[in-house]
């Protein structure tokens, strides 16, 4: 492997959080100046490559491909693990920087922090259709259709509301045109309180089929923007792909049961369904659950980020 392309990799590797999996701990010593003078021989180095090679199940359909086998992980990088680098993925990174940010949780809820905002299990999301391109336009509503139908089914009632409304909301989602192979992402701006909003943007150069861009909608416009991390996809028994908050998108089912996040939204929003779109009644089954937050540091910018999901009762400001 020539110089370049290991650093390629190793960028890869470091910028999607690879040196801070809590399941490789002798990974973390490695810091951000060093990272890059590593040789992919190295043992530490390996490790985070086996990370990568775990973290992303298009690892394991590319050793088909190349190998004529599963993927065996063992931080080698052949050419199955170099073509994974080509893949478009989210640009959210499949572990957070710094440890101690990691998973925070604590006690508090929406109400605290939004009097206007009594129940967890709602999601207002402000929706930014102007830079849509043509083909998203023709599905977008079948493509908003699937994503509360699915949210429902899991506990949480989705409502999109246009750009131009007054409305309050919680989250938004606009298109934008973004590089380097990134299909979008979602954030929350440095200094943000609990009542910053959390932003998605989708990628105008992006034009999927209509199956895989409600994928797309759900994994960065509900999954990241309610609190969900990346996990690999895996088969199911009868060999259907799941796995919707794979860092690249994949042909999952369009279905939380079963798919390898379900525990998380069963965690965050209980699992029991609720009307898609009527979010004024039910109370909250479970109010004094902790919430949970995510850090996320910006690729480009440095920045840092957050992901906040919330339950009712409790204060916000406790972690
Ligand atoms: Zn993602």
């Amino acid at each position: 492997m020539d110089k370049a392309t290991e650093q390629r990799l190793l960028k890869h590797a470091w910028t999607y959080g690879h040196f801070r999996n809590p399941a490789y701990p002798e990974t973390h010593e490695v810091k951000q100046d060093d990272y890059w003078m590593l040789s992919v021989d190295n043992e530490i180095a390996k490790q985070a490559i086996e990370s990568v090679q775990l973290s992303d199940v298009q690892c394991d359909d590319l050793c088909h491909s190349y190998h004529l086998r599963g993927l065996d992980a063992d931080g080698d990088a052949g050419p199955a693990t170099l073509a994974l680098l080509d893949i478009p993925r989210c640009d959210v990174p499949d572990f957070a920087m710094g440890e101690d940010e990691f998973g925070l949780t604590g006690r508090g809820g929406w109400s605290d922090c939004d009097p206007e905002r009594e129940h967890h299990h709602e999601v207002v999301i402000k929706f930014d259709d102007r830079q849509a391109p043509p083909k998203w336009q023709g599905y977008m509503s079948e493509v908003k259709a699937g994503a509360v139908k699915i949210s429902a089914d899991m506990g949480l009632s989705v409502r999109y509301i246009d750009w131009n409304s007054d409305e309050n909301f919680q989250s938004s989602v606009r298109f934008e045109f973004i590089r380097g192979g990134v299909v979008g992402f979602y954030y929350l701006p440095q200094g943000s309180g609990c009542r910053t909003i959390p932003r998605g943007a989708l990628d105008t150069s992006f034009l999927p089929d209509v199956e895989t861009a409600i994928i797309l909608w759900i994994h960065e416009g509900l999954g990241h923007g309610v609190g969900l991390q990346h996990r690999a996809a895996r088969r199911d028994p009868e060999g259907r792909l799941r796995g919707i908050m794979n860092p690249s998108l994949v042909r999952a089912l369009l279905s939380w049961r079963g798919d390898p996040s379900e525990g998380d939204m069963r965690r965050l929003y209980t699992g029991k369904p609720v009307e898609p779109t009527d979010p004024t009644d039910p109370e909250p089954p479970t109010p004094d659950e902790p919430y949970v937050v995510a850090t996320f540091k910006a690729r480009e910018a440095g920045q840092d980020f957050k992901v906040i999901t919330g339950k009712k009762g409790g204060g916000f400001g406790d972690f």
